[in-house]
């Protein structure tokens, strides 16, 4: 047997594989709502004016590797303060353990593998649905996964009575994955009632809550106002892990900047984590590339340029707000019985229809309309040239 007969192709990546049939397909019409990456009205890439600032502040700047560790700190200190609000004190205490990550994927992963080393019993349990990928992370770290129920399929809307029975009847002390906000892939999220009450719950079982933020400012716009569920959690004094990504919300996909935080019960527990967190990451990939971390510590420390970061974020999301509203009125003129409230109900970046997999069969071969397997449609690749075609595609498919 020669070197590596026994390996098998693994199965294509679902998210990946819908672009690279995408690319593939040359009609004119064709439509890709699978990555979930913003585009502009014209279904272009964009770079945000506050990235092209920072880049012009840091052009030339030496990219020592003795100044890392510092550039590192300081963006962990700006993404707590992001995410944790009035409680980014909690930093300044002693009581984070923070690090910089590849993007959301590797904050997901570290996390991942740092239970495994000291929760090697625990299962995380994730939303059903929630992004693929997160299956992939935690089997790949060795954490056993287990469910609980989320999303409902008549209401298209969350079942929330379910999620609290299922939280309820999880052993004390469970990990949980929470999507604090632009729920990937249904676009549904919990009221801020719902959250006080999930926090509630989530106290009298013990559980701890993993965040999961890869999407904040693109649910309502603002980003203080998508952080609220993180921050009625540390009002009500858990601890919390919590992953960011500024692949969405800064346009920097490419740059894979991230941010991992633990909050532990006092500074002797989070250097220790802390230190274990390095340690993971020192045998994966020792350090982040700097530059995308400078560029984004850059926007998040200078007042003028987060300010124009915020209102480059709104204008992304009342972007895509404003499709959904064009998407829904659209289909409900071609008439049916359908309801198309959901799609105007359903927040961020996605909208779930709940398609059949024949219904998503159809929306690719015969309209071009390239979405994932699941039936995710990535508002980002709707714009006003495509929105009256897409409407009539999903209208055709569905009623
Ligand atoms: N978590 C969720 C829920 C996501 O949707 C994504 C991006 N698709 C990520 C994490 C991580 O993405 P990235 O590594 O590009 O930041």
């Amino acid at each position: 047997l020669g070197w590596w007969d026994h390996v098998k192709p693994a199965p294509k990546d679902p998210i990946i594989g819908v672009t690279e049939a995408f690319l593939a397909d040359t009609n004119p019409n064709k439509i890709n709502l699978g990555v979930g990456a913003y585009r502009d009205d014209e279904g272009k890439p964009v770079v945000l004016q506050c990235v092209r600032y920072a880049e012009s502040k840091i052009a030339g700047c030496e990219f020592l590797e003795s100044n890392a560790t510092e550039v590192g700190s300081k963006l962990v200190e700006e993404s707590v303060k992001l995410a944790y609000g009035k409680h980014a004190h909690l930093i300044k205490d002693g009581r984070v353990a923070g690090i910089q990550a590849l993007s959301g994927t590797s904050a997901c992963r570290l996390f991942a593998e740092l239970q495994r080393r000291f929760y090697p019993e625990s299962p995380i349990y994730l939303p059903d649905f929630t992004w693929s990928n997160h299956h992939n992370i935690w089997r790949d770290a060795q954490v056993p996964e287990r469910s609980f129920r989320y999303y409902h399929p008549i209401s298209k809307g969350l079942n929330f009575a379910a999620l609290m029975d299922d939280v309820k009847n999880a052993p004390d002390g469970s990990f949980f994955l929470l999507h604090p906000c632009a729920h990937n892939p249904t676009g549904v999220d919990p009221t801020e009632e719902q959250w006080r009450e999930i926090s509630n719950k989530f106290k009298v079982k013990n559980h701890f809550p993993f965040f999961d933020m890869a999407y904040q400012g693109f649910a309502s716009g603002d980003v203080d106002t998508d952080a609220l569920p993180i921050r009625i959690f540390l009002e009500d004094g858990h601890l919390i892990g919590c992953a960011q990504s500024f692949a969405k919300n800064m346009v920097l996909h490419g740059h894979r900047v991230g941010c991992l935080s633990v909050l532990c019960d006092d500074v002797k527990r989070a250097v220790a984590v802390k230190s274990q967190l390095q340690q993971i990451a020192r045998a994966i990939y020792s350090n982040p590339p700097v530059h995308g971390i400078l560029l984004v510590s850059t926007i998040l420390s200078d007042p003028q340029t987060k300010v124009l970061w915020f209102k480059e974020v709104k204008v992304m999301a009342n972007r895509i707000k404003q499709m959904r509203i064009t998407l829904r009125e659209t289909l409900e003129k071609l008439g049916g019985p359908l309801s198309w409230e959901h799609i105007t109900n359903q927040v961020g970046m996605f909208c779930f229809f709940g398609l059949t997999p024949d219904e998503i069969d159809r929306l690719v071969r015969e309209f071009h309309v390239y979405i994932t397997p699941d039936g995710r449609m990535s508002m980002a690749g709707v714009n006003t040239s495509n929105v009256n075609y897409l409407a009539n595609a999903i209208h055709e498919v569905m009623t």
